[in-house]
């Protein structure tokens, strides 16, 4: 079984690359974990900023928002006081607090109903493979799909970062996040009651309420042997606590040998840039570009990785001085 493009992940960064390289006519295999989420547990919301929207439109997954959001913002109280989302005076936009487990499942089912070839595997190995499909995946149980292009959204796992021999850059020091949701049965006191961001000298802390008793929390502190303490004492945790390493990094290049990394598998910053899913829908959409071009006109295939190269690279660094920006702003120590 062979294909013009084979993805790695089915994240936003992989979803949006595969239903890309579908627009443009591409034979698209896409292997991929199983989801996780076991029914009925509470999961972490993620939050997206309402100029996400159209991007999902554009791949035909505007229904992703009503199917996994849990609850609306039009803006964040930072040290108490309210930053508006919308751009202009009288206008009030939207922010999503999205449950990342239903935007996933989401995604898996669009990709499931479409003419991509989903292989459900978590075992692969990359591979050479034969003139007119230089790269293969060796599945679990032994089975070669081979490929033209190959597009690794596989978020932190980076799969082909081994193969390719990428440099993998720090531009943080080492940040630890934690995440989770609680309850406050008797109401929502004001301080979890609105969306908002505290700064702290050494770190974070993010409140997007849920319903009238539930919010996620999420912190982030720039030491790892501090002691972990749920932020509102008073609040009872619900479900599973998950801590992540959200240090800084990007790998150069982000494309080489007729591979291209998107999403966090090319780069990633910390929660508090606001643009994880944003940068993976964008990333995989450009990616999906490069591939499409590259096919279409082989000539123009080695122009085409530098320009994708060039173009993320260049959007990252923006991203990490206006981070940078920010938390100085705030007196913030990273
Ligand atoms: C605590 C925390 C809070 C966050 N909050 C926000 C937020 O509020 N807003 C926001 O925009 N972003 C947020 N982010 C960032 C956001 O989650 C990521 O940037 C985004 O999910 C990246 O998408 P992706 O598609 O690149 O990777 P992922 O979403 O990680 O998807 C990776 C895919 O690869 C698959 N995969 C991995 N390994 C393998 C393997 N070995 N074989 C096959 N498949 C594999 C996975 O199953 C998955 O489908 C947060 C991140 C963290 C850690």
């Amino acid at each position: 079984m062979d294909f013009d493009v084979l993805i790695i992940g089915s994240g936003p960064a992989g979803t949006a690359a595969a239903l890309s390289c579908l627009q443009a006519g591409l034979q698209v295999g896409l292997v991929t974990r199983a989801l996780r989420q076991e029914a009925g547990e509470a999961s972490p919301l993620q939050s997206i900023h309402p100029g996400v929207l159209p991007l999902l439109e554009q791949l035909g997954l505007q229904g992703i928002v009503p199917y996994s959001s849990k609850a609306t913002f039009s803006g964040i109280r930072v040290n108490g006081q309210l930053n508006s989302l919308s751009p202009e005076a009288g206008e009030t936009w939207h922010g999503h607090h999205l449950d990342r487990h239903l935007f996933d499942a989401f995604l898996r089912k669009i990709l499931e109903a479409s003419d991509v070839t989903v292989m459900e595997q978590e075992d692969i190995k990359i591979l050479r493979g034969s003139a007119s499909h230089p790269l293969a995946i060796q599945l679990a149980g032994g089975e070669k799909v081979g490929a033209r292009f190959l597009i690794d959204a596989s978020g932190y796992q980076r799969k082909t970062r081994h193969f390719l021999d990428l440099e993998e850059y720090f531009l943080s020091a080492p940040l630890h996040c934690w995440t989770g949701v609680a309850e406050h049965k008797a109401g929502l006191p004001p301080a979890v009651a609105e969306t908002a961001f505290f700064p702290r000298k050494n770190g974070w802390l993010w409140v997007a309420p849920e319903s009238a008793q539930r919010f996620t929390w999420t912190q982030l502190l720039n030491q790892k042997k501090q002691p972990f303490a749920l932020p509102f004492p008073e609040a009872q945790p619900i479900g599973k606590l998950s801590a992540h390493n959200v240090r800084w990094r990007v790998f150069r290049p982000v494309c080489k040998e007729k591979i291209i990394l998107c999403g966090d598998a090319a780069g990633m910053l910390d929660p508090a840039a606001g643009q994880g899913i944003l940068n993976a829908l964008m990333s995989g959409i450009m990616a999906a570009r490069c591939v499409a071009t590259s096919l279409a006109q082989p000539q123009l295939e080695a122009f085409s990785f530098m320009e994708y190269d060039q173009w993320f690279i260049t959007q990252f660094e923006e991203k990490v001085e206006a981070l940078k920006r920010y938390y100085a702003g705030l007196n913030i120590d990273m």
